[in-house]
Formats: structure tokens, sequence, C-alpha cells
């Protein structure tokens, strides 16, 4: 085969290649975003129980103070009640005394009622720890693996055009205009292989003639249907 197809062969691999590259460095950052955004998104549902477990201890400390509170006016009213001269006055105190009694109590049970809430919590928030740590391990792992993808393929890349680069100084200048040309206007491909009779670019047959052609001589062949520069390939034999 031509040399100069050939190296055109060489340099449509590395467009390929940095056309599929290219959109992986599209793809693989806007995956890790995604990630990191659902692992978020999980970790805030499942840190609901421990949140709600937060503001019940605050509910609770709130509830101790109130205690406190009335029982240091029950104190006080027990004092003033040694102080009264009159009945009705004694009476009235005793009567405070009885209502703040009566709260103070009523609040105790809600106390406990919010203990009980918070230690079933509590069993809820370690099962919630342990779910949530494994998750973040799988998450850490899938992060690492997409950070070394990304970094890879930016040494990929800078290879792969080099590697054009490089084919680009030794091809023809028309010869490269022509493949440059036919490469833009059908979708980034302008050399395909051909094989029984078929064009690899358009899936169309090609006329025996021209396939026959294709086959021994060394001119620059086109797809009459796709327009691309064609060549030979025995893909039984996987040679060129
Ligand atoms: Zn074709």
């Amino acid at each position: 085969m031509k040399e100069d197809l050939l190296l055109l062969i060489e340099l449509q691999e590395c467009d390929s290649t940095l056309v599929t590259l290219l959109a992986r460095k599209k793809i693989l950052p806007e995956k890790m975003e995604k990630l990191d955004k659902d692992f978020l998104v999980f970790k805030e549902n499942i840190e609901q129980n421990k949140k709600k477990h937060e503001e019940l201890k605050q509910k609770h400390a709130g509830k101790e103070k109130e205690v406190k509170n009335i029982n240091e006016n029950i104190a006080r009213a027990k004092q003033r009640l040694l102080e009264v001269k009159n009945n009705k006055e004694y009476q009235a105190i005793l009567k405070e005394i009885e209502l703040a009694e009566t709260s103070c109590s009523d609040i105790e049970t809600q106390i406990i009622s919010l203990l009980d809430e918070m230690d079933n919590l509590s069993l809820l928030v370690k099962k919630d720890e342990n779910t949530l740590n494994q998750e973040k391990q799988k998450y850490e792992e899938e992060r690492k693996k997409l950070e070394t993808a990304i970094s890879s393929l930016d040494t990929d890349f800078a290879d792969w055009e080099q590697k054009r680069n490089d084919l680009k100084e030794k091809i023809d200048g028309g010869l490269l205009a022509k493949y440059e040309k036919i490469k833009n206007r059908s979708n980034g491909i302008g050399v395909v292989s051909v094989w029984k009779a078929v064009c690899n670019g358009c899936h169309m047959n090609i006329p025996p003639q021209l396939y026959n052609e294709l086959q021994k001589s060394s001119e620059l062949l086109i797809c009459p249907n796709c327009n691309r520069i064609i060549y030979y390939r025995n893909k039984d034999s996987a040679a060129l």
C-alpha cells in the first residue's frame, strides 16, 4: 500500500481517538459532579434521624430548665407560706404550689417520653452511621477511580495529539488538505476501509471494477457513494 495512505490511516486513527477522548473529557467531570451530588443527597437523607435526635436533645434541655424554674418557684412559695398573716393568703399560696406541682409532674412525664424517643432514635442513628460509612467508602473509591481516569485522560490526549502532529509533518500538504476537507464534511471520518466490496464508511457496495482496482492500484481512490478516501482491508487476516 502507498506510504501516504498508510500515514493517512494512522492519522485517521489519531483523529478518531482524539474525538473519543474529547467526549470522555466532557463526560467524566460531569459524572464526578453527579457522584458528589448524589452522595450529598444520600448523606442529608440519612442524617435526618441524627438531626431529629439533636432537636429532641435541645427540647429535653428546655424541659429540664422549666422543671428547675418551677421547683425554685415552689421553694419560694413555701418560704412565703411561713410569712403570711391571714388564712386567705395562705390558701392562695397553697393553691399556687399545688398548680405548680401538677404542671411540674406533667413536664416530667413529657421528659420521660422524650427520653424514650431519644433512646429509640439513638439506635437508628447508630445504624444510619454505619450505612453512611459504608456508602462513603464506596463513594470515595468511585471518586478516586474517576480522578485517575480524568488525569490519565489528559496524558492520553496529549500523547495522541503529539502523534497526530508528528504524522501531519510527514504527509504531503495537498493530500493532507484533501483528507481534512473530506473529514470535515463526513462526520470526522476521511479514510475508510473496504472489505468484501462494502465501504466501511457508508456501508454501501462499491462497484466490482472499483473494488478490483482498489486491491491492485496504488492510486488514491474515493468511495463513489460517500466520497471518502478508501483502502482495501482483508478483515479475515486483519492485514491492511
Ligand atoms: Zn462509502
